[in-house]
């Protein structure tokens, strides 16, 4: 079957072959790393190489710390202003769609919030510019979702925020593309996309920003607690940390973040060219600029045509091509683990629909 779903999703092949294979026995260890201690040191290797990899693919110099969290990354939406929402500062977010608007909403509770943006009134179809994204004058951040996971929108370019510490859920596009990680002061992503199996969430945070964390936070939601402890703390998500080295290393093998780029352009490029050859019979509501490489969502000439669509197309295997419950149509999530061929297989089945169907 191929794999279309937004997350959970796909994994090479080769990783789960690898961690079938290595599920009883762990590397002729005689025991499984799922039932050994996360102080050992046979877990400690997978989980510091597992650091390692996401600092030379992302290009992550000494002046970040890499941690892994529990609580996917809805837990970071609080985690944030906990941690860098004090001393009366203001929390600048851009509201681009549905996971912006929750980072927004939990960021609200904790302190002062503020929208810079609010794609509101164009149904969360567009980005701004990122030029014309200011922070406030009392900004404590500038928060962005560097993609639209429902909404399937994307940054392409990134705002100059200054002293003003730029923070990114990146959750559905991390090492999909090269990412200036300097210009950041934290990047946050749950695995289950393009990264592994769900359960780890990866915080990547600039090291002078960790001096303000708050002392009055309980252990775990403070991030010097995690940063101290190289994120083992606590036990950490161990299957999940396992199964992100192994697709770290299979990303490396396949020639890093610009070639899981070229992938996504190519890959991205085959699913729009096919809506607009198709004289308005597939349509995408996202403003051209900003259409995800990663979340391709279309609609049909009306609910009808979307129902068989979606009903003949997994008859024909292919799964997870609906939209999010709360926007429906159609959406193809297209991470950097899908190979091309699932993609021009979708690509033929779209144009053979509108053949019997248009
Ligand atoms: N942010 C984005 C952009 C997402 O796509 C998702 C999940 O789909 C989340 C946050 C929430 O992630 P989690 O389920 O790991 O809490």
């Amino acid at each position: 079957k191929l794999n279309f779903y937004a997350g959970p999703s796909v994994l090479p092949v080769e990783v789960l072959e690898e961690l079938q294979a290595n599920i009883v026995d762990y590397q002729g260890n005689g025991f499984s790393l799922i039932e050994a201690s996360h102080r050992g040191k046979v877990y400690d290797k997978v989980h510091n190489e597992a650091i390692a990899l996401i600092k030379e693919l992302m290009g992550i110099s000494d002046d970040y710390s890499v941690i892994f969290l529990g609580g996917g990354a809805t837990l970071q939406f609080s985690m944030v202003p906990m941690n860098f929402l004090v001393d009366g500062k203001v929390g600048d977010y851009t509201l681009t769609g549905t996971w912006a608007k929750k980072a927004y909403t939990d960021a609200e509770k904790i302190g002062k919030v503020h929208a810079v943006f609010d794609g509101k009134d164009k149904n969360y179809t567009t980005l701004p510019e990122a030029s014309s994204v200011k922070p406030s004058a009392n900004s404590a951040y500038l928060h962005l979702t560097s993609n639209e996971t429902i909404g399937g929108l994307e940054w392409k370019h990134w705002p100059e925020t200054g002293d003003v510490p730029l923070i990114a859920d990146m959750s559905s596009d991390i090492l999909s593309r090269p990412v200036p990680v300097d210009k950041f002061a934290m990047i946050y992503a749950g695995a289950q996309k393009n990264l592994g199996p769900a359960g780890a969430t990866i915080a990547i945070i600039r090291n002078d920003l960790l001096e303000r964390c708050g002392d009055h936070l309980t252990a775990y939601l403070n991030y010097k607690t995690h940063t101290k402890s190289n994120a083992l703390y606590n036990t950490p998500p161990v299957f999940s940390i396992w199964g992100i080295k192994l697709v770290l290393e299979w990303i490396k093998k396949t020639g890093g973040a610009e070639a899981m780029a070229k992938r996504a352009e190519k890959k991205s490029a085959l699913l729009y060219g096919t809506m607009a050859e198709s004289n308005g019979f597939y349509r995408c509501p996202v403003d051209e600029k900003y259409r995800s490489t990663m979340n391709v969502v279309f609609r049909l000439p009306n609910e009808e045509l979307e129902a068989k669509f979606l009903k003949e197309s997994e008859e024909a295997g292919m799964l997870g091509l609906k939209g999010h419950r709360s926007v429906g149509g159609c959406r193809a999530s297209i991470y950097n683990s899908l190979p091309e061929d699932a993609v021009s297989t979708l690509a033929q089945f779209m144009k053979e629909f509108q053949r019997k169907n248009g």
